[in-house]
């Protein structure tokens, strides 16, 4: 790669930081539309997430991506957050705009990318299920009432998680109808039933556990599955799905698409649909 004394610099504020796909992937990307910029990998330990925000401004770095356990903790220290993400209460993006730091959630506009690229799945009007009620359903929730589903049901192992996510955000989404449960509780029964969309957003699966609380053959045969967990191989749920014909996606492609999204942000060039996914999943079967 060949830097000049113009070059942009990126980069990535996390702990820990060593497993992340995304130096490789942006840089590939900087060297794919000929952007002269890198991508740098920041070990930042929370107690230095102050500083590290403040070298933003010192050391004029473009912008960052921001990952656990900082995406909430940096909200504060930012000059702006964009309306959606401070619904999301978690910023993974941020855009250093001449010395004004600003916070984005590119983890919602791609996911909500993601369904439509690779699934060709149009989220208007329909009814949707998501497992897990943390900060993950949190994003795909508020992204999936902004595209206009008529339904979301969340579902958690403590309800009373969900039922307090929901009572937050119920009042900004009128026209959606928003539902909390648990597992064992008829409003759940009722999700699998009619769910057009079945999103994990629970941790179940990251080391090849089953999620036991998803009878998937109850889902109706026309679901998406979205499995929020990406991992070297396909994940419990997704083999299970596709042995079941069920159409499904795994976090990869999420990852993917919240990586185009900042990029676009950082740069004005929008990267061509896939284009870090099909670079992600390439690196995937070379591993
Ligand atoms: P949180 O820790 O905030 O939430 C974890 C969720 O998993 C909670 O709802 C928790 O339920 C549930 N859970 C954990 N263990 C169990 C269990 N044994 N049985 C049932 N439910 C369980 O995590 P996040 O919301 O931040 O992330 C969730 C997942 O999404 C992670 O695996 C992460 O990797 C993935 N993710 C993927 C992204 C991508 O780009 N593909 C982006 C962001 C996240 P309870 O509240 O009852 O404890």
């Amino acid at each position: 790669m060949l830097l000049s004394g113009k070059s942009k610099v990126y980069g990535l504020f996390g702990d820990p930081i060593a497993h992340s796909l995304s130096p490789a992937m942006q840089n590939h990307a900087f060297r794919h539309y000929d952007i002269d910029a890198v991508y740098v990998p920041f070990h930042v330990f929370p107690e230095q997430l102050s500083k590290a925000v403040d070298s933003l401004r010192v050391l004029n770095i473009a912008g960052v991506n921001v990952t656990v356990p900082h995406k909430e903790q940096i909200i504060p220290l930012l000059d702006r957050i964009d309306p959606a993400t401070k619904l999301i209460g978690a910023v993974n993006t941020v855009v250093n705009e001449n010395g004004v730091l600003v916070g984005y959630n590119t983890d919602a506009s791609g996911f909500i990318r993601s369904l439509k690229i690779n699934m060709d799945f149009e989220p208007s009007g329909k009814q949707v299920l998501i497992l897990g009620a943390g900060g993950a359903c949190r994003a795909v929730l508020v992204a999936l009432a902004f595209a206009g589903v008529k339904s979301i049901t969340v579902a958690n192992r403590h309800p009373e998680r969900a039922e307090k996510l929901i009572a937050t955000l119920a009042r900004h989404f009128s026209d959606v109808a928003l539902f909390a449960t648990g597992y064992d509780e008829q409003p759940y029964q009722d999700g699998l039933d009619n769910a057009d969309l079945v999103v994990n957003a629970t941790s179940v699966g990251l080391y090849g556990e089953t999620l036991n609380f998803l009878p998937l053959e109850r889902i109706k045969g026309s679901a998406f599955i979205y499995d929020m967990i990406y991992s070297l191989s396909k994940t419990t749920l997704i083999k299970k799905a596709h042995d079941l014909n069920l159409l499904c996606d795994d976090g990869l492609s999420m990852l993917a698409a919240q990586g185009e999204d900042a990029f676009a942000l950082w740069t004005g060039v929008q990267p061509s649909p896939g284009f870090m996914r099909d670079f992600l999943i390439r690196r995937r079967t070379n591993m």
